[in-house]
């Protein structure tokens, strides 16, 4: 029987084997990316090194760097998804270490950011919102000022009268509320979206189970809660004194910074809140769910075009 290696020397005096690794060695040495690297290390290296590490450094050439083979992270060619080879030194080895490409280090940070954000039956795609996309003119310069200082000036714990957000529809109202969500992500600060209307239909149609006081509690505490589209949903004494009422009341007394967007101005807002479904005048308790809003938050006018209709 013929030794190992007897079969070896055979297998590297093939003709063929030697010319497929001259070749293999060649392209991975014209490689730019791994010149590049010998080039920076060339003082750690010598041929013997470089000849060991040839299979490394062609399982390095063989993928994308930079993203730049890559059209998305969803596409991503490399070996994990996600992930890009490196070039190292190992001792006297030359090895191929995997670290997050450009594309993968944005997405973690965007779901990052968005794991600050909770929105409650308002479209995810308000987190693509960003104070630097509002137009600065004349009907916004007021709203813009007051977010930017808010945002800058909120730490938590910090006691601080948020924004009540009116105008008409399609001005931006609810993206706004998007842009300070994000803005506060930055900061690694806690904020809920709610859209009114459905989260008190919600709120209605659980009454009997035990989601009902969970849903309040987490809407009463987080720390800096949205809520969007005050007013236009429509007025019962329950809801008015019960749920909202209630939520108001905790956050003001907790300080707990609560923004609001809605079509209606203060006035219009009271009027909204005194008269219910069946008919009944309750002017007080409509003024009691007015002081708490009004210690809350700022007035402020958002004017411009309905951007609906673009
Ligand atoms: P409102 O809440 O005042 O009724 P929205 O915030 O829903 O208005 O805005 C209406 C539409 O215009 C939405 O589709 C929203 O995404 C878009 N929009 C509003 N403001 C901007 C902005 N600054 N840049 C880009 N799109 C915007
Ligand atoms: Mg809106």
């Amino acid at each position: 029987m013929k030794s190992i290696n007897d079969s070896l020397n055979k297998l590297a005096n093939n003709q063929g084997f030697k010319e497929r690794f001259e070749t293999l060695k060649s392209e991975v040495l014209s490689d730019r990316n791994v010149q590049d690297f010998l080039r920076k290390n060339r003082d750690q290296l010598d041929e013997g090194i470089v000849e060991r590490g040839l299979i490394k450094m062609h399982e390095f050439k063989g993928q994308s760097k930079e993203c730049q083979d890559c059209p998305s992270l969803q596409s991503c060619v490399n070996m994990i998804k996600g992930y890009q080879p490196k070039l190292v030194i190992d001792g006297k080895n030359i090895d191929v270490t995997y670290e997050r490409c450009p594309r993968k280090v944005t997405e973690d940070e965007r779901k990052e950011q968005e794991s600050f954000i909770q929105c409650l039956y308002v479209p995810k795609d308000i987190l693509g919102a960003s104070m630097s996309d509002i137009e600065i003119e004349q009907g916004r310069l007021e709203a813009i000022k007051l977010v930017r200082d808010f945002v800058r000036e909120y730490e938590p714990n910090k006691k601080m009268k948020a924004l009540y957000l009116h105008g008409s529809f399609g001005v931006g109202k609810t993206y706004f509320l998007g842009a300070i969500a994000n803005a506060l992500a930055e900061k690694k600060v806690k904020s809920t979206i709610v859209y009114v209307p459905e989260f008190l239909r919600e709120l209605k149609g659980s009454f009997q189970d035990k989601t009902f006081n969970e849903k309040i509690e987490y809407v009463k505490k987080v720390p800096v809660l949205m809520l969007d589209d005050l007013g236009a949903e429509s007025v019962t004494s329950w809801m008015r004194d019960d749920v909202l009422g209630t939520i108001l009341q905790f956050r003001m007394l907790e300080n707990l910074p609560t923004f609001f967007t809605s079509n209606l101005n203060f006035q219009q807002m009271k009027h909204h809140l005194t008269y219910t479904q069946k008919g009944e005048e309750e002017e007080l308790k409509a003024a009691r769910i007015m002081e708490r809003i009004k210690t809350l938050a700022t007035p402020v006018k958002v004017e411009g075009e309905n951007k609906r209709n673009k």
